[in-house]
């Protein structure tokens, strides 16, 4: 085996771990950077949910339940008026369900 071609080989496998190496130092700092911003949105959610139910605190013991999420729930067959909230519709449509949805609607 040519010892030449053989020291050439493990020059070039060298490069490459030094590529590889600044790669992963790289996507280190990408996934530090998402940690910190999924950190920041976190907190900023739950900032705009508490300014959110400041807004309307009669909707405080279900927050975050926006009318299609509601309308939904509603079309699954549960109930969302505050009388039955989240109990099974068995009888049919709900006048305090559809008197809620119209409103929020
Ligand atoms: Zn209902």
């Amino acid at each position: 085996m040519d010892k030449q071609a053989v020291f050439a080989e493990v020059a070039n496998v060298e490069e490459r771990i030094g590529e590889l190496y600044a790669q992963v130092g790289s996507l280190k700092r990408k996934i530090v950077e998402l940690i910190e911003e999924n950190q920041k949105l976190t907190m900023e959610n739950a900032k705009l949910r508490k300014i959110l139910d400041q807004l309307h605190p009669e909707e405080q013991v279900h927050p975050g339940d926006g009318y299609d999420n509601l309308a939904r729930i509603y079309h699954d067959g549960f109930h969302v008026c505050h009388v039955r909230f989240g109990s099974l519709r068995t009888d049919g449509d709900c006048l305090f369900c559809l008197s809620l949805l119209n409103k929020t609607g």
